[in-house]
Order: structure tokens, then sequence, then C-alpha cells
């Protein structure tokens, strides 16, 4: 194992030095602020920094800012000035102090948005739906890998013995890194973003965080951005995260972003007759979802959505109590209290949040 961290130039820098100049004093009125916004391919996170000679308490107080999309998969290399609007303020856990990280949506050289822009009409269908106070709870699956590609304590020539063990699993057999795990729960609570909760998870090497419940479009800025610390707490550690949703062939779970999902009625006494009725809207619309729950439309969970390994087929809709094996879940304590939420396990783990909330908003709440 040593042998292929050392295969990680990151792994290799002595991080103590770093502390040396981080904790210099900074100048009143200098922060540093990285901005964050999702790429052509609609996976893959880009940032970059600037100084600001203010600290930004709302979003209208912070600069539109531009980058090449020539670079990014955005845009042609003759036109390649594509703007950054901030949508979503967060403390930054890294460089501390009044440091911030901006949550950013991208436009095109004509303003019209890129076309791995979901949020903006993801917005809409949130505004439309409002008066629904529409919660998320997302669980987002993830597998770390080393610099071979290959689950990070995997042995190099050969499998870990069969799942079974590894699940919420505690020991040095069971599961690994999980110092990522936990360095990057702390800095997700410093930054402000509301994760609910940890796991391991059932193959080795894979994991799951949970944030929520959000309301409307927040869940998806806040998602991201947890993703974003995630990369980013890993890199420091010389690892890689996937959000791949069956980095592994054959006998090995694959990985989801489960949805969890309620309006106010739902909440309210007798709201499983409100769940009821959106388990029956979910299963009119089951092909919309599944374009909508992954970035290939269907293509990335065709690979996991098998109808093993705790998921089900992605051909056809199902529904039940406690069943992981359906592609809705009502949870058995929901169904005893007879309210609650409702659980879509159809979402791939490197999903679009603001594609999936956007398509379960339309279908539940506003009848589309
Ligand atoms: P599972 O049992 O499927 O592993 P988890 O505990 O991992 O479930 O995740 C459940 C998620 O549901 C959490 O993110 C939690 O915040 C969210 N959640 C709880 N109540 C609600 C609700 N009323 N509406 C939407 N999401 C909710
Ligand atoms: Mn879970
Ligand atoms: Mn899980
Ligand atoms: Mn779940």
């Amino acid at each position: 194992m040593a042998g292929i961290l050392e295969n990680s130039p990151n792994y290799k820098l002595n991080k103590s030095i770093l502390e040396k100049f981080l904790s210099l004093p900074q100048p009143p009125n200098k922060i540093q602020a990285t901005y964050i916004w999702i790429d052509g391919t609609g996976e893959g996170i880009r940032a970059k920094t600037r100084t600001l000679d203010f600290v930004p308490e709302k979003i209208s107080d912070l600069p539109i800012w531009n980058y090449d999309g020539s670079s990014t998969y955005q845009s042609e290399g003759s036109n390649s000035d594509t703007y950054l609007y901030p949508v979503a303020i967060f403390k930054d856990p890294f460089l501390r102090n009044d440091n911030k990280l901006i949550m950013c949506d991208t436009y095109k050289y004509n303003k019209k948005p890129t076309d791995t822009n979901k949020r903006l009409s993801c917005l809409e269908a949130m505004k439309a739906a409002a008066n629904h106070k529409p919660w998320f709870g997302i669980e987002q699956e993830y597998t770390l890998l080393d610099m071979e590609g290959r689950p990070f304590g995997w042995p190099r020539n050969g499998f870990p013995g069969p799942q079974g063990p590894y699940y919420c699993g505690v020991g040095a057999n069971k599961v690994y890194a999980r110092d990522i795990v936990d360095a990057h729960y702390r800095a997700c609570l410093y930054a402000g973003i509301n994760i609910s909760g940890t796991n391991a998870e059932v193959m080795p090497a894979q994991w799951e965080f949970q944030v929520g419940p959000c309301e409307g479009i927040s869940v998806g800025d806040e998602l991201w951005v947890a993703r974003y610390l995630l990369h980013r707490v890993a890199e420091e550690f010389g690892i890689c995260v996937t959000l791949d949703p069956k980095p592994m062939q054959g006998d090995w779970n694959g990985a989801g972003a489960h949805c969890n999902f309620s309006t106010k009625a739902m909440r309210e006494d007798n709201g499983i007759i409100e769940i009821e009725k959106a388990i029956d809207k979910l299963s009119k619309q089951h092909l919309r979802h599944i374009k909508a729950y992954d970035p290939k439309g269907g293509k990335d969970n065709e690979r996991r959505l098998t109808g093993r390994h705790e998921t089900s087929s992605i051909h056809d809709f199902s529904a039940g109590v406690a069943n992981r094996g359906a592609s809705i879940r009502i949870p058995r304590g929901v169904a005893e209290d007879k309210k609650g939420y409702l659980e879509d396990r159809r979402p791939s783990s490197n999903c679009d949040p603001y594609s999936v909330t956007e398509a379960i908003v339309r279908t539940v709440c506003l009848d589309e």
C-alpha cells in the first residue's frame, strides 16, 4: 500500500511546511475567494481563486468572473470566454479566516446557460413549486481510488474477500482511509454545508455521506460544494475519488445518490396519502427520470441498475415499504408514522443533483 501512495506526487509533499505560510497574518480586507463550477462533462469540478478587497456577505456583493471555456469542454477556442455567476457562499475550510468558497453556474459569451448548466431550469422549477416547500436529502456514495485507479487498499493482484463485513464496518481489515471521511465531514460542517451523516459502504473503499434535508435549490448547491471538498481533501492524502456508478465489474456494489424527498403535505399527519400520490405520478414518468438521473441520459445507470446489489432494474418502475430492490422505497418508519418522505433510489452517484431534483419537482409538484 505504501508503494501505491508513493506514486502520488501530493502524498510526497511535507504538509507541515504549508502551515508556516497559512499561519501568516492575512491583511485586513484581502480575502481569497475560490470560485467553483461544473465543467463540460457535467461531472467534473473546476475551481480558481482570486483576491477580493472586502468580505462578501451576500451573493450580490460578488463580482461575476470568467474563465477559458475551451479548456473545460465548454466552448470553441475562438470564442472561449465563459462567465461565472456566483450562486452560493461557503466558508473555506482550507484557507480559513474570512476566505470563501463561491459556488457558481456558467454562461456562454451570449449570456445563455452552458449545456451543463442544469441549475437555471432547476431554479425555475423550484420557484414554481416553492409553496410545496420541497425538501431533499441526498445520499452521496463514492469510491476511493489509488493513483493506479484501483480501489484504495485493495490488493494489487487480486481482490478483497466478498462483500458482507464492510458496510458500516470498523477495523483495519474492514475499512480504508477513514481519515478522509472524518476530515471531509468536519470540512463540510465548517463550510456551512448541511451534512447529515456518513457511513462505510458495502464494497471496501466505498463510502457515503448525506446532505440534507435542504429546501429547494440549496441541496444542489450544497452537494456540489460537498463533492468539491471531498476531492480536495482526498487530494491532500494523495488519493482520488470516483463517482462512477459501477467502478468494479462483477459481484461488487455500484454507487448511487439516493434522493429522499418530501413536500409540506407529506410531512403533515396522514402525509402517506400524498406520498402514495407522488409514487403514482413517478410511476408514469419513469423514462423522464432515468434520463435525468445520470449525466449520460441513462447510459451510466445501465451498468448499475441491474436488479442486483440492492438496485431495481433500469427498465421497470417499482415501489415498496422498506424494499431496497425497488425504484422508490418508503422507509419503514415513514409507513409506521403515516407521514414523512420517500426515497428515490435510482439516481446515479455521478448524477447532477440539479437535474434530479428538478425532475422530481416537475413530476410531483408541477404535474408536468
Ligand atoms: P438510508 O436508510 O437509505 O441509508 P440515510 O440515513 O443514508 O438513509 O439518508 C436519509 C436522508 O434523508 C438524509 O439525508 C436525511 O437528511 C434525509 N431526510 C430525512 N427526512 C427527510 C424529509 N422529510 N424529506 C427529505 N429528506 C429527508
Ligand atoms: Mn444511506
Ligand atoms: Mn448507501
Ligand atoms: Mn438510501
